[in-house]
């Protein structure tokens, strides 16, 4: 107690132990390795500069679990690399003057110093750099494949432009109601441009199924939502009108067709100019030039006033043969469905509205079963018990089974069938900024788009350009860039200009780390076939239908090309919470609140933070910054500096049978303690292993379930008892050494530089990484000692203390070996003995 135990001060040895550990190499995961995989991912960063404490947060988690995934036994593969290509580089070059390849490698330079001072085991030999020509050769490689197996394509469309960044945003980059990008918060506006997209909507289906992942709810439902599967039916309604073909709109109601009494088509419907009638012409004119003005978003805001015009022609109605007036609105959009409603009054509120103010029929088709035919406003409910009315031959019929009839029927007439909408979009990939991988394509005159060919690859992004933003690639004025020679006929050609988005970059990434070095090919299809699929996926649940989708579309197009034999790019995904500032916000450099991790790491040192961090609430919800916790961290590892070094060195009270060797650590496990040893331990002793191995048991739960928190107050609760162990003299037991060994070995994926530190001082091999994970006794772990009374024919002789689920013939051996129990039987054998198991033992003796 009274020993004297050196200041804890981590600056004096973290640094010295991340240097030897990367100097021989700890972390890397080999590839020729008989070890079960396990390839742990964390989202790699996109190269700001700075790591912040988010990422601190983010990486920390990961690296936990890869460390103890990696001391039970597996090959663990934590690879680290940068997603550094896009805009802020080029932002960067635009305010600065820096050539964002300058600023990008200045910036990784730094962060790869910062990343190493958090202590992770990241293999930085399989470290992927996204703008480096090695890399962005093999995104370019992917564009083609997708291009031939006609998944990548160029259309004219409307898309999201966003005006301050002066680029096309992809329908996933443009967030909220106000529809604003997802980088800078302006709002996006309407373009027509000629786009690159990737199919990804033929993954639709595929995509909702979720059965082969553990990912979380959140992510599914995002993920779900976003796809938007509906069910219903197609109908054609003809039109009176010579050469103009049927009108086709899509319903999730059939049931109510025949409450359709007018047709509204958007403004952009192709259908419009022929179906005007002379005399209406100016003012459909009108309304077409007003809407083109208009945002989608403004289209769709369901406050104002929905106005439209009449076109002057008809439909008719498929099962009526009435005649139904055409109009045009500009809440119906062109991108949504066939551009083309069906207005259904009496049963949906936007079409009721409609109908009231331009004093269109109103008719109800569904009513609930034995009610009233509602008398004004809209009848919305669609439930089970509902049937249909004013509906010719399917009156009487249920709503539910008037779908299936009516869709059915349509389909006999040729006049529709069912269908099957999506809210999803193919995935718009093209950008027209400098700083991204270039399409591999070129435009010949006579041969249209031609791929490059794969021999030609990389097409490299050539240093000197003029990054004054135009609204188109500073590419398009390069002009050596922009002369390319066509594979085909060999005559000059014209290279696209537009770079790809970066998120076609980080939806490979995961299979590069597989073979990183690899010059010849994107990937080794044989570290492919044994690393992937990702084993654990950690990250923000922010990328749920950008990155977490991509790679998924991305892995099943491989798939189906051939290349990859499996169906999806990460088995099981946990998303981090945020760490907020100490005001309970945001951190942001404006409010003043941003935590600097260098100026903490250098003032308590990295195990500290990273303690600190796992401990500020659960991982998956992340909580504010509190500085007072932090030292509250750090005098927990000064305690566990404090009781590791009480030991001495000797071993003074040997008890036969129990030994380190138990924890399965070190040296390798040798057997089990011997129970009847147990019930001579004193209760410190026995009170000091129970608590070591409970935690052993509960420290591996709550790491892998990502609940560090816990984790960190068992292993507190730990130190505790193994400071009054030693305030009660047991510092030279075995069973001291035995759960400062454990509380080490636990410590060692949250702390790995103390943990490290204290090994090496209590005289145990190095490193504390490569030793086994500690296996805990059932027994010990599951209760303290119980006490059982002996008696001798009926009388209480002697108490027994026991482990709990000792077995009975072991119980009778102890109960026989108590000296006063002997005293008492006198050398006499017992008849029998009785037991009740964990309540009693009864010794019956042969009597006289
Ligand atoms: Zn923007
Ligand atoms: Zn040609």
């Amino acid at each position: 107690m009274s020993e004297r135990v050196e200041r804890f001060d981590p600056t004096t040895y973290e640094q010295g132990w991340r240097d030897r550990w990367e100097a021989e190499g700890l972390y890397r995961a080999p590839d020729d390795d008989p070890r079960e995989k396990y390839y742990l991912l964390t989202m790699y960063p996109y190269p700001s500069g700075d790591l912040h404490i988010g990422h601190w947060f983010a990486e920390t988690g990961a690296d936990v679990v890869a460390r103890m995934r990696r001391m039970q036994g597996y090959n663990v593969m934590l690879p680290m690399g940068f997603d550094s290509f896009g805009l802020p580089a080029e932002n960067a070059a635009i305010d600065r003057g820096i050539h964002p390849a300058i600023w990008t490698e200045r910036n990784i330079e730094r962060m790869r110093t910062q990343f190493r001072s958090m202590g992770c085991m990241f293999d930085w030999e399989r470290e992927v750099v996204t703008s480096e020509p090695a890399y962005y050769r093999w995104t370019q490689w992917l564009f083609l494949q997708l291009f031939k197996a006609g998944l990548a394509y160029k259309q004219k469309a409307a898309v999201d432009w966003c005006p301050k960044d002066q680029v096309v945003l992809a329908r996933e980059q443009v967030e909220g109601a106000d529809r604003h990008c997802w980088r800078c918060g302006t709002p996006v506006v309407k373009r027509d441009l000629e786009q690159w997209f990737f199919r990804i909507t033929r993954y639709a289906d595929e995509l909702l199924d979720f059965s082969k992942i553990d990912w979380p709810e959140p992510i599914r439902l995002m993920q779900t939502n976003w796809i938007g599967r509906s069910e219903g039916a197609e109908i054609d309604f003809a039109v009176e009108a010579d050469g103009v073909a049927p009108i086709r709109v899509f319903t999730t109601r059939p049931d109510t067709l025949y409450g359709a009494t007018f047709m509204v088509l958007a403004p952009e419907h192709p259908a419009v100019a022929a179906l005007t009638a002379p005399d209406r012409a100016a003012e459909v004119a009108a309304c077409v030039a007003a809407t083109r003005r208009e945002t989608e978003i403004e289209r769709m805001n369901t406050e104002r006033e929905r106005t439209g015009v009449f076109i002057g022609s008809y439909a008719v109605h498929p099962m009526t043969d009435e005649r139904i007036p055409i109009w045009i609105a500009d809440y119906v959009l062109a991108g949504y469905g066939t551009g083309a409603v069906m207005g259904v009054p009496a049963h949906d509120d936007r079409d009721y509205d409609f109908a009231t103010r331009y004093d269109l029929p109103i008719r109800y088709v569904v009513m609930p079963r034995g009610g009233e035919v509602p008398d004004g406003g809209t009848f919305l409910p669609h439930t089970d018990d509902e049937v249909l009315v004013n509906s010719g031959e399917f009156d009487g019929t249920s709503a539910a089974q008037a779908i299936k009839a009516i869709t059915a029927s349509l389909a006999e007439r040729g006049q529709g069938g069912p269908s099957v909408t999506y809210k999803i979009r193919d995935w718009l990939v093209s950008r027209q900024r400098y700083w991204g991988a270039p399409i591999p394509i070129v435009y010949c005159d006579e041969h249209g788009a031609q791929p490059v060919p794969e021999d030609q690859l990389p097409v490299l992004l050539p240093q000197d350009v003029d990054f004054a933003p135009t609204g188109v690639s500073p590419l398009q004025s390069h002009a050596a860039f922009l002369a390319a020679e066509c594979p085909v006929c060999g005559k000059p050609a014209r290279r696209e200009t537009d770079t790809m988005d970066t998120f076609v970059d980080s939806a490979w990434y995961f299979l590069r780390y597989c073979s990183p070095r690899d010059a010849t090919r994107p990937w080794n299809p044989d570290e492919v076939a044994r690393w992937m699929p990702v084993d654990l996926y950690t990250g923000g649940a922010e990328h749920a239908v950008l990155h977490l989708m991509y790679s998924r579309f991305m892995v099943k197009a491989l798939r189906d090309m051939e290349m990859l034999s499996f169906d999806e790019p990460f088995t099981s995904l946990r998303n981090q919470g945020q760490i907020l500032g100490i005001d309970h916000q945001r951190m942001s450099k404006s409010r003043g609140n941003v935590v600097n991790p260098d100026d903490l790491t250098s003032r308590y040192g990295s195990d500290t933070v990273r303690c600190f961090l796992m401990f500020i609430g659960p991982w998956d919800q992340g909580g504010p910054w509190n500085p007072t916790g932090i030292e509250g961290l750090h005098r927990f590892l000064g305690r566990v500096w404090a009781v590791a070094q009480a030991t001495g060195g000797g071993h003074a009270r040997q008890i036969p049978g129990m030994s380190v060797q138990n924890l399965g650590g070190w040296p390798p496990s040798s057997g089990e303690v011997p129970i009847q040893e147990m019930a001579t331990l004193e209760g410190g002793m026995r009170a000091l292993r129970h608590a070591t191995h409970g935690v052993i048991k509960e420290v591996g739960e709550d790491y892998a379930a990502f609940h560090f928190h816990t984790a960190l107050s068992k292993l507190m609760e730990l130190t505790n008892a193994i400071g009054s162990a030693r305030d009660d003299g047991l510092a030279r037991t075995d069973a001291y050494a035995e759960a400062v060994d454990a509380l080490l070995l636990l410590l060692a994926p949250i702390a790995p530089h103390v943990a490290e530190e204290l090994w090496a001082r209590r005289g145990r091999p190095y490193s504390i990484h490569q030793q086994a994970w500690p296996v805990f006794d059932p027994v010990l772990a599951a209760a303290d000692m119980i006490e059982l009374p002996v008696q001798v024919d009926g009388k209480l002789r002697d108490r027994l203390s026991v482990a709990p689920g000792t077995p009975p013939d072991e119980v009778e051996r102890l109960a026989l070996a108590s000296e006063r129990v002997q005293a008492y039987l006198a050398g006499r054998t017992p008849r029998k003995v009785i037991q009740v198991p964990g309540r009693l033992v009864n010794i019956v003796t042969p009597g006289d």
